[in-house]
């Protein structure tokens, strides 16, 4: 059995992968085979069969197999145009992987707040932020709830700016009848072996509507090349290997079964949890939450996080130091952001446990620490 620091038995983990694995252990040992048996390991049928299940799945025109969700968003700013000199606004609240790539094209990430019912960026601050400079937006789907996507794709019109889609919390989120990564110009999405559909490695997909953008990223994550030993521009090595897409395709079939299942999990929660002072996760009526993360707020947050661990529960905080915070971002152009959401989110959020596969006892057990913590 596993332990926490400090030696706790863990009974309830934040994730559950294991159990996932045995639930369809024959489909993937035998996908796993048959790549090995086939010899090709690097793009070719098993890659190009994810690209287009997961593009339908989506209901977008294409799906480009990309090596992590960094790579797909990197890849899909340059696709877009942006480059050194250009801002791009996004959110603090978030995994740094959204600002990193920025930085990586050359382009200033600009933090701007995040509406705090959602946690996702907030329009009326978008819209105070852009510049003449100002390239590109990338709202993120943060924890599986859909950013406020008619309002910013608004100012994008009103401003010409790119819209890339942060969606590695959100497959199979929906936004007024649309999926997640089907809504800007392109989106990226992350199969970290943790994140909905994840792989057993690293993996990712830039997605969408534009087939020329798509085919520009396809491009680009093989060493910009047009034939074998041609190449039309200065590319990269960021494909998705056969291995992963073969065990996604496999996950794939699962996804809206296991998201059904984790919006149970978050419907039970939410019964249970209903009488104590926890601030809850909103679902917007335009919007399906997919709960890659349960978040709840809490004013005594790091407490209660604690007294969770104390009683073997796995719980996380995303994210404790938002990116205006990090080291890494110190220096952001001398501009001063005060980001007061943020910064309340950050001191306030815990993820408690959500996999598929949770049970009701584990969900009470859950629920039944968090109010003996309130209640003393
Ligand atoms: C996981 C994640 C990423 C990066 O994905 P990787 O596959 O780990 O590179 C980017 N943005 C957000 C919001 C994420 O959660």
């Amino acid at each position: 059995m596993k332990t926490l620091p400090g030696g706790t038995a863990i009974q309830i983990p934040l994730v559950d992968l294991r159990s996932q694995y045995r639930a369809i252990q024959p489909e993937i040992d035998d996908a796993i085979r048959r790549v090995i048996e086939g010899g090709q390991f690097i793009l070719g049928p098993e890659v190009a069969a994810f690209e287009d299940s997961f593009a339908a799945y989506l209901g977008a025109a294409g799906a480009v197999g990309v090596a992590s969700g960094t790579a797909a968003l990197q890849l899909s700013l340059l696709a877009c145009g942006v480059g050194p000199g250009d801002e791009v606004i996004t959110a603090s609240h978030t995994f740094i992987a959204t600002a990193e790539a920025i930085s990586h094209v050359g382009a200033t990430p600009v933090f701007v707040d995040i509406d705090p019912s959602t946690y996702t960026l907030n329009p009326e601050r978008v819209a105070e932020a852009v510049t003449p400079r100002t390239k590109a937006l990338v709202p993120v789907h943060l924890y599986g709830h859909p950013a406020d996507m008619d309002a910013l794709l608004a100012i994008a019109e009103r401003r010409g700016l790119r819209v890339v889609e942060d969606a590695a919390q959100a497959h199979g989120a929906v936004y007024r009848g649309r999926r997640c990564g089907t809504i800007g110009d392109l989106a990226a999405f992350s199969f970290y072996p943790g994140k909905n559909l994840g792989a057993y490695g690293d993996g990712g997909a830039a997605t969408g509507q534009r087939v020329d953008l798509l085919a520009r990223v396809r491009k680009l994550r093989d060493h910009g090349r047009t034939t074998k030993y041609e190449h039309d521009e200065i590319g990269f090595g960021e494909r998705l290997d056969a291995l992963q897409a073969a065990i996604l395709r496999v996950k794939l079939t699962r996804l809206e079964a296991w998201t059904e299942a984790r919006r149970l999990v978050a419907a039970r929660y939410r019964e249970l949890l209903a009488g104590t002072p926890l601030g809850l996760p909103v679902e917007r009526h335009e919007a399906r939450h997919v709960y890659h993360l349960f978040v709840v707020r809490s004013e005594r947050r790091d407490a209660l996080a604690e007294s969770l661990k104390r009683a073997g529960i796995g719980v996380g905080v995303h994210y404790p130091l938002p990116l205006h915070r990090q080291p890494a971002y110190r220096d952001l152009g001398g501009k001063a952001v005060a980001l007061p959401e943020t910064d309340r989110a950050a001191a306030e959020v815990l993820s408690l446990p959500i996999f598929p596969e949770m049970s009701d006892e584990q969900i009470e057990y859950v629920a039944a620490h968090v109010e003996a913590f309130f209640a003393r």
